[in-house]
């Protein structure tokens, strides 16, 4: 891409992104100007993108926008932030054409109107290895409500938002592995960040966490922040209807794909039992399942508990048998 080319692809494609919002300057000057809300903190995450790595380099410029967008605001979203605006760096491979730059802003553009969030700023060039993106979010939170992970504390229940595996079922189906089903491949391709649930969950979560890695994965990094054990009850762990059906043919094995698989992008949090009404009632408000599937404890690590009461531990991404 010419310097020429790189500044009408940022005219044309980029600035109206930023929807006037002043503090994007237009694109036009060295950085971004970003004035906080009083009695406010800024909440940042960033993460980066490679082509065959985060994503296949089959998926379209547009999915790999959206879903490069969804899955920082997840990250937002566990912390109960606000998402204002967004950073967003590209470094295109050769092969890249004006229609596939062309389709990725058009999939941030799609991702950002679900979100309510503007482009603040960013950079575009040219790399002779894969596709790569960088985004980095900002958000806000009312200084002191940020959620975090490092604050379970012994007897609090453990929550999860929607539906745990469909992610995972869903990037099989992508990789032609398994039987289309559109709902599922949805999933993995357009994961929903629950950021009006991580906003809802302020003053009632005690510690929150977003699962990209797999609930186990991210079960055990809450608990090792919080310095606390997770048990989980895996009779309440909730599976999506095409998840359960895939399950009846696969046995624990199907059930551990499903559990350590990641990319849910659901939220995992904490609580105090005496907010368990406030946090089921929450449901209606946003529209989607949480289900409590288990406890903290004192300790470390994870275990998981089946439905025949037997307890059963993980090491690495897999069970062991106490
Ligand atoms: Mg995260």
């Amino acid at each position: 891409m010419s310097a020429g080319e790189e500044f009408t692809y940022i005219r044309e494609h980029l600035v109206p992104l930023t929807e006037c919002n002043p503090g994007a300057l237009g694109l036009q000057d060295d950085a971004a100007i970003l004035t906080p809300t009083p009695d406010h903190e800024i909440v940042l995450c960033s993460d980066m993108l490679i082509a065959g790595v985060h994503f296949l380099e089959s998926d379209g410029l547009d999915q790999i926008a959206q879903r490069a967008l969804r899955t920082n605001l997840s990250d937002l979203a566990a912390m109960g932030a606000r998402p204002i605006g967004y950073l967003c760096s590209i470094a295109w491979p050769a092969g890249a054409t004006p229609s596939d730059r062309e389709n990725f802003a058009q999939g941030l553009a799609a991702a950002q109107s679900v979100y309510n969030l503007v482009l603040l700023g960013g950079d575009t060039t040219c790399s002779a290895g894969p596709l790569v993106i960088s985004m980095t979010l900002y958000g806000e939170v009312a200084t002191g409500t940020a959620l975090r992970r490092d604050q379970a504390l012994d007897g609090h229940d453990v929550w999860v938002t929607g539906t745990i595996g469909d992610a995972v079922l869903g990037l099989s189906i992508a990789k032609g592995e398994l039987d289309p089903h559109p709902a599922l491949l949805k999933r993995y391709q357009f994961p929903d960040a629950r950021v009006e649930t991580g906003m809802a969950l302020s003053g009632l979560a005690s510690a929150c966490i977003d699962i990209s890695d797999g609930l186990v994965a991210d079960a055990a990094h809450l608990a090792a922040a919080s310095g606390k054990s997770i048990e989980i009850e895996a009779t309440m762990i909730p599976f999506s209807d095409p998840a359960l059906l895939w399950l009846e043919n696969e046995g624990q094995a199907g059930l551990e794909s499903l559990i350590t698989g990641g990319d849910d992008y659901e939220l995992l949090f904490t609580a105090p039992n005496n907010n368990a009404a406030s946090i089921l009632a929450l449901q209606e408000e946003i529209g989607a399942p949480i289900s409590w599937i288990g406890s903290v404890s004192q300790g470390a690590g994870v275990t998981f508990r089946d439905d025949m009461g037997q307890l059963l531990t993980i090491e690495s991404s897999g069970f062991t048998h106490f």
